[in-house]
């Protein structure tokens, strides 16, 4: 049987997950479970580089893992593990370090977007190479696919450069790994603005029935439309956006009522609170199942991190063996 390629996903314990993450990752991941061998990281070094607090890291980290199975991802096919208990990835980070130059890192437009949104004044070395240490989380599992929103692609490109310095340097080691771009790639926040935790614009995961229901009340929709009977413009409509995503069937419908004003605002969101509550029943049914069953939780984390050692292992032998150190 041909060898499965290898998947390398993984996200930063920053806390609950919300719908935008289900959208734009989660729903990817499952749905890639069969086709590929599945690595999946808790990023918790990764988290450091925009906040450096660590007492909640491990709650999240478990939290996330929670959102993870929930969402459908199968532990016994793809192992699961935090990045700090695999020192592997940081032993990786310091050699791939030692071939790349600051000035390409400075280059990278994603983190030029950050230092923007977050008005920051420093970057601290270790954000600077952030996309080092995920070059070494990739590589680490020998990554044949990334599946990413395109904002991350510029950091897969330096990963691919890091992978062909280091098999022209010494011996072939490491695929260059390709990004593989979700299909639905995001969801608008409730403010129309980038779905984004900080800012609580989000939908969580975890949300129970009326926390739902409250928040899409909050949810800006068409400025023009003040009132029913008002004509409304959907394309602009972020509810309109989730309808799509959540409601598909009575998409046609609500398109009509909202252009010909027939259709109030606050009965499109509750409806589309209706259809997201629905959406999310198989996800809260795990999540409570493991929620009452927190060893399991941390059983799946512990077998998860002795199968990615294992990998990490073999690859950093073969690390070794090709510089002709250790
Ligand atoms: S009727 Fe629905 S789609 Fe139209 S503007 Fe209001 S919330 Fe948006």
């Amino acid at each position: 049987m041909a060898k499965k390629k290898v998947i390398l996903s993984g996200m930063r314990p920053t806390g609950k997950l919300h719908l935008g993450h289900l959208v734009g990752a989660l729903e990817n991941w499952v749905a890639l479970q069969g086709e590929y061998q599945n690595y999946h990281l808790i990023a918790d070094y990764h988290a450091l580089t925009t906040d450096q607090r660590t007492e909640n890291i491990y709650k999240n980290s478990i939290d996330m893992l929670v959102d993870w199975l929930a969402a459908g991802l199968d532990p016994k096919q793809s192992p699961m593990f935090r990045q700090s208990q695999i020192k592997q990835h940081t032993e990786l980070h310091l050699i791939f370090s030692m071939l790349v130059t600051t000035a390409r890192l400075e280059r990278n437009p994603t983190l030029k977007e950050q230092v923007r949104d977050l008005e920051m004044e420093n970057v601290a070395y270790g954000h600077l190479g952030y996309p080092v240490l995920q070059a070494a989380d990739i590589l680490l599992y020998k990554g044949d696919v990334v599946p990413v929103g395109e904002d991350q692609l510029p950091h897969i490109e330096i990963t691919r450069e890091i992978a062909r310095r280091f098999n022209t340097l010494y011996k072939p080691v490491f695929p260059e790994p390709e990004g593989k771009i979700t299909k639905f790639a995001r969801l608008p926040g409730l403010d129309g603005k980038r779905m984004s935790k900080s800012v609580g614009n989000t939908i969580l995961l975890s949300g129970s029935q009326d926390a739902i229901t409250k928040k899409m009340r909050t949810a800006v929709t068409d400025p023009q439309k003040l009132r029913k009977g008002d004509k409304g413009r959907p394309d602009i409509c972020l509810v309109f956006a989730y309808h799509n995503k959540f409601n598909p069937a009575e998409v046609p419908e609500i398109r009509a009522g909202c252009e010909s004003g027939a259709l109030g605002c606050l009965d499109c969101k509750m409806n589309c609170a209706k259809h997201i509550v629905d959406a999310l029943a198989p996800n809260r049914e795990k999540r409570a199942y493991y929620e009452q069953h927190p060893e399991e939780v941390t059983d799946i984390l512990a077998d998860g991190e002795q199968r990615a050692l294992k990998v990490a292992q073999q690859t950093m032998s073969e690390v070794h063996s090709a510089m002709g150190i250790g």
